[in-house]
């Protein structure tokens, strides 16, 4: 555990598009704020699950990818210089003396004097092969990962990638272009059909041709390995037919499902694994923890980003009555107030 805690006014739970928006809005009071996710990417499902989807009900944007309405969310946040924690995921949260304590798997503690939780449907992981004795391999980070590192030697090294997506195949046809593993890179999926669009498919029947790259349908169903170091993966097709195939690196690209965690267990009031709040302030439970976004709910709750973006902006005013003092803060327009426009950096007065 890191010996020096990282200090902040509130700290948010979850980087996607209403923890971004709560950043926006705790800047407005001049709040500080640090944002963890678990994710390596921010956006949570707007990025994770459909960012070249068009969203339509965004007020004044007639239609918007999620990808594009992350970006610009991002780019709203810009002048608060929030630092943003990726591939963090929260386990602990401590009640202490002036606030929380918040601890991460990475070991790292945050001390806050609020917390704001916009962890949405949970924290999104890798989705994983079901094999228990894949478990003490994967964990050394050496030759099971979800994507090819850059620093790994290919080398005479056989590379399987095991998945549909656009990930799984853009890394199987990059790792087969790689001069030194021609002929040793393998995709493999249970059934034929990928979850690809048609330029996608249309690269892989490319690469698929040149010999580069090889890809069978069948199941990991077990694995060999010497002294802990992975040799070779057994594959079982559709007619139970087994093959054994060497394997130095193993991708597994299966996409990313959300996981609510250790939520759960913070004592905290839930109703249908979602976080009882008031809807006036979005306080939940604990006096001091908030939540916005699809993990709260309360009479009426609808999970959409526009009901999200709402709630961040009570929230965030709720946060700033708490920290000053005041029963309320005085409501300023961005459009017209001198102190919003120099902290946006937009002010253009003498
Ligand atoms: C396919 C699809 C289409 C949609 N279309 C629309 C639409 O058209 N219009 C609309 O309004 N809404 C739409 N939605 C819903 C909208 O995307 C959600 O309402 C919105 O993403 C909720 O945002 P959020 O920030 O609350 O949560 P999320 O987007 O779920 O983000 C939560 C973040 O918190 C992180 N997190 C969770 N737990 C932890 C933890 N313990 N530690 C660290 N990080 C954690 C997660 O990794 C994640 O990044 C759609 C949803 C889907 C799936």
């Amino acid at each position: 555990m890191s010996a020096t805690p990282i200090q902040t006014e509130v700290l948010i739970i979850g980087a996607g598009p209403v923890g971004l928006f709560q950043v926006f809005q705790l800047g407005l009071h001049e709040i500080s704020a640090h944002v963890i996710d678990a994710h390596t990417q921010i956006g949570g499902q707007c990025s994770a699950l459909y960012p070249d989807k068009f969203i339509y009900d965004i007020p004044g944007i007639p239609r918007i990818t999620a990808q594009q309405l992350v970006d610009q969310l991002h780019t709203q946040i810009a002048p608060f210089h929030t630092p943003i924690h990726l591939g963090e995921c929260v386990r602990s949260l401590k009640v202490v003396a002036n606030g929380f304590e918040v601890t991460t798997n990475t070991g790292t503690l945050y001390s806050a004097r609020c917390v704001v939780i916009a962890a949405g449907v949970g924290a999104f992981v890798h989705k994983e092969l079901p094999l228990a004795e894949l478990k003490p391999i994967r964990n050394k980070q050496t030759q099971v990962f979800h994507t090819l590192p850059d620093a790994v030697e290919l080398e005479d090294k056989e590379i399987v990638i095991y998945g549909a997506n656009e990930n799984a195949v853009n890394v199987a046809i990059k790792a087969s272009n790689h001069p030194s593993s021609q002929g040793r890179v393998t995709l493999i999926y249970r059934r034929d059909k990928l979850d690809i669009d048609d330029s996608v498919q249309d690269q892989l029947d490319k690469t698929l041709k040149t010999g580069h790259l090889k890809f069978k349908v069948a199941q990991i169903t077990s694995i060999q390995e010497r002294k802990g170091v992975l040799t070779h993966l057994m594959l079982t097709d559709s007619q139970g037919e087994q093959t054994l195939i060497n394997c130095d690196y193993l991708i597994e690209s299966l996409g990313l499902s959300p996981k609510l965690g250790p939520l759960l267990e913070w004592e905290l009031q839930m109703e249908r694994k979602a976080l009882i709040v008031s809807p006036e302030t979005f306080s939940t439970s604990i006096n001091g923890i908030y939540a916005v976004g699809d993990i709260n709910t309360y009479p009426g709750k609808r999970k959409l980003l526009l009901s999200g973006f709402h709630e961040a902006t009570l929230a965030a005013n709720a946060v700033a009555a708490k920290l000053t003092g005041q029963v309320s803060t005085p409501l300023e327009y961005t459009s017209a107030s001198t102190r919003i426009h120099k902290l946006l950096g937009v002010w253009r007065g003498v």
